[in-house]
């Protein structure tokens, strides 16, 4: 199968021809003449996939054969609305739009929150054809009069169980209300809980259903390994790794924003090229980090579950959870980032012996036991006693021996949280909102109970994202 079978025009190809494209993949042909038909379609596609040209290339194609039409009357009104979860997934989705619509006389623009709105309205004075937006934002410019929904043709959710997740789901029922009822709507998502079964059933009608990777295909095609070590020794085994095996570009996860900065301090101490991503960094400094690590200026890149999710980059090889996470299907995303399109990657875990539910988690959910190997110099100490994991100020995830109600910090109060549980906020709800820190508690305010400089402990607890 070629591009040129699809149906698109030649604009377009030239476009994918330049990006380097020579065949569509597997949701790539099913997706581009299905949107082409005119239908609703909900396809079962993760990160790696090529899911995004799927729906942007007949996205393109689409409107590009009705804008003379709209030109004439001298406006752009929004005809193509893609929604995302977070600011980085915008950004690379918009990047894509400008990509395969070089050569196209398309407008797009991206907003999201946690930067400035007021460019944001300039930008879309001018009117645009395609928006990419994450849904808070776009509320708040709709607020603010800065843009219409009411002439959207084409609907994109994109990584719609990433939005449910994130209790963006309030949002997007109020999106929906502003879209006129007529319109084409398109929904990826990597999973099928029943929340995202219920959106599809009010959202879709009668969908084409498009799945071209089972759940959790990551785990198989992506090497695994585990590298048992004691806590105070993953620092040091890291740099280890990374000298030895001559890494060039290695994404690293920690659980905790905190861990992130330290980790990278800790990483630029030993001499390797670091920067950290995660929610407290401002807008242009992930960006930054992102460009310099995908140039190679960076050599290891430390992230937070959150901030990391979407980052698209080929071919990247290394991928090392310093930390595991304490959400199995966390694990299956963050590997997810190695062993993309046809390429080859590993995933190494560094795992301490609070971790051990944590690490038989993950294989009850990928099914299958994971390699373990010692290194040399780094065996773990026999008689090491686990500690509990502390996720947030109110919350430890235990390892057998904290006392129930008690953080690693001591602090009276503290919720304990079963292996696997999603935490909820204080009403017993899922949390819901727009900030995107919210899959693991808050920390609570200043620290008002806190005297003295924090001690490591507590400084683990100062919130996730
Ligand atoms: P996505 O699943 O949309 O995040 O895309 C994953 C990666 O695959 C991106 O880096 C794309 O540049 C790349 N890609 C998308 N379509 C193709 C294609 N037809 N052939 C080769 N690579 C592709």
């Amino acid at each position: 199968m070629s591009f040129e079978s699809l149906g698109l025009r030649a604009d377009i190809l030239r476009a994918i021809a330049e990006a380097g494209y020579s065949n569509p993949t597997p949701i790539q042909a099913q997706a581009i003449p299905a949107v082409l038909k005119g239908g609703d379609i909900l396809a079962g596609a993760q990160t790696g996939t090529g899911k995004t040209a799927g729906f942007t290339l007949p996205l393109l194609e689409k409107l590009s054969r009705v804008t003379a039409d709209k030109l004439v009357k001298g406006r752009r009104p929004v005809r193509a609305l893609i929604l995302t979860p977070t600011r980085e997934l915008a950004a690379q989705v918009h990047d894509s739009v400008r990509t395969y619509g070089k050569y196209l006389s398309l407008r797009s623009t991206v907003v999201f929150g946690g930067v400035s709105i007021n460019p944001q309205m300039m930008n879309l004075r001018g009117g645009t054809d395609i928006l990419v937006a994450t849904p808070g934002r776009l509320l708040d410019l709709v607020n603010q009069n800065a843009v219409s929904l009411r002439e959207v043709e084409v609907l994109v959710l994109d990584e719609a169980d990433r939005m449910l997740d994130m209790g963006f789901i309030h949002d997007i029922k109020k999106v929906l209300a502003l879209l006129p009822k007529q319109r084409q709507n398109l929904l990826f998502s990597a999973t099928f809980s029943d929340e995202i079964k219920a959106l599809a059933d009010k959202l879709l009608n009668q969908p084409s259903l498009i799945e071209v990777a089972r759940r959790n295909t990551a785990s198989e095609r992506v090497t695994q390994r585990v590298h048992p070590v004691d806590r105070n020794r993953k620092r040091e085994l890291l740099s280890h790794l990374i000298k030895q095996g001559d890494w060039q570009q290695v994404l690293i996860f920690t659980r905790t924003k905190h861990g992130a900065n330290k980790l990278t301090e800790q990483l630029l101490d030993d001499g390797i090229r670091a920067a950290a991503i995660h929610g407290n960094k401002s807008q242009g400094a992930r960006t930054k980090a992102l460009e310099d690590f995908k140039r190679g200026e960076i050599r290891a890149l430390v992230a937070t579950d959150i901030a990391a999710r979407g980052i698209d980059i080929d071919q990247l090889p290394h991928v090392v959870n310093y930390e595991l996470p304490n959400v199995p299907e966390d694990y299956v995303h963050r590997i997810g980032r190695t062993g993309r399109a046809d390429a080859e990657g590993i995933a190494i875990s560094l795992v301490c012996i609070d971790e051990d539910k944590f690490l038989r988690d993950i294989e009850k959910l990928i099914k299958r036991d994971i390699d373990k190997q010692v290194v040399p110099g780094f065996e773990p100490d026999p008689n090491a006693k686990a500690e509990p994991i502390v996720l947030g100020r109110r919350m430890t995830i235990g390892a057998g021996t904290a006392k129930p109600g008690k953080s690693r910090a001591g602090k009276p109060g503290a919720a304990k949280l079963a292996l696997g549980q999603k935490p909820k906020n204080g009403n017993g709800k899922k949390p819901s909102g727009n900030n995107q820190q919210q899959r693991t508690s808050k920390p609570a305010s200043a620290s008002t109970h806190r005297k003295g400089p924090p001690k490591p402990a507590q400084q683990r607890a100062q919130g996730n994202s």
